[in-house]
């Protein structure tokens, strides 16, 4: 196996090479944003719009990003090629750079850009047969008026403490609800329930990442002639729910059998959230950005 190399302001290092200040404000403050794409058999999936939720982050939080979007897309490619990867989950970040230990980021002249392309399985992938056993907990999602969790920031704290109360609890996933008790999503995934044959998922407004798997599994779904709602759930429709499973570039797509004690129906991964796995599985194969 060759030597990972990874992208770092505008060269390619070996992993224990690629190192950035103490007083990058990404690690000084968690100021910068991030994402995670993956690559199947050659191909970057959905490259574009990962490059757009980056830039629409970048945005948000006035962060100028030293790349036209069309060479970011080359860079990632690049750091897949240089890799000999296939299969690959990629990690792009982009901090605000190194400045002094005050919060202004007017002191941090340069973003630092990384990508990251490594083999990575979120879950075991014996789960991705059996079906997770996963909790609701306690902390809330940030609301989209303090942090807006459509930013995918590097300010994940939320999002670690929901995953640290899971572990505590000994499952592998939470949920979060939203202030007003809606279920948002799991720490990094989106959710979806399926009831008596049509597919729901949380709308944009009850404050939640606009997964981009979630938008495939949409139009897959719609496709196979599955009506699928936009609309507020809350914990007792999950439990009650026909199936259950969750969504995202790490996680795939992954069933869900068991949400706070309660079984979901019998227990077995469902019979809607496999066709659309296996349509997933199929579609990640043949569409994307190729890197050859
Ligand atoms: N929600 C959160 C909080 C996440 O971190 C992720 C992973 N990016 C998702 C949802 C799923 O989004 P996507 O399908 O774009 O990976």
């Amino acid at each position: 196996m060759s030597e990972q190399l990874i992208y770092l302001n505008g060269e390619f290092v070996c992993k224990e090479n690629a190192k950035i200040s103490v007083y990058d404000h990404g690690f000084l403050y968690g100021d910068g944003i991030f994402e995670g794409i993956r690559a199947y058999n050659g191909n970057i999936f959905r490259l574009e719009e990962h490059i757009e939720r980056l830039y629409e982050s970048a945005l948000s939080i006035l962060l100028q990003i030293p790349h036209t979007p069309a060479e970011m897309c080359q860079l990632v490619v690049e750091t897949v090629r240089r890799n000999n990867l296939r299969d690959a989950y990629i990690r792009l970040v982009v901090s605000r750079g190194t400045g002094n230990l005050g919060l202004d980021p007017r002191s941090c002249p340069t973003p630092s850009v990384i990508i990251i392309a490594e083999q990575l399985s979120l879950f075991p992938r014996e789960l991705y047969e059996t079906g997770l056993r996963i909790i609701t907990v306690p902390t809330r999602r940030n609301t989209p008026d303090a942090l807006n969790p459509k930013i995918k920031s590097l300010n994940y704290l939320n999002n670690i403490l929901v995953r640290m109360e899971a572990a505590q609890a000994g499952v592998s996933e939470a949920l979060m609800l939203n202030r007003e008790g809606y279920v948002a999503e799991g720490s990094g995934d989106n959710v979806f329930l399926v009831k008596k044959g049509i597919l729901y998922t949380p709308p944009a407004y009850i404050g939640a990442l606009q997964g981009i798997t979630r938008q495939v599994i949409i139009e897959i779904a719609q496709q196979l002639g599955y009506v699928v709602k936009e609309e507020p759930f809350t914990r007792h429709d999950v439990y009650v729910a026909d199936e259950v499973f969750l969504t995202g570039t790490a996680a795939e797509v992954i069933s869900v059998i068991e949400v706070d004690g309660r079984r979901i129906k019998d227990g077995k991964p469902g019979q809607v959230t496999g066709q659309l796995l296996q349509e997933f599985r199929q579609r990640v194969e043949k569409e994307g950005v190729t890197i050859d």
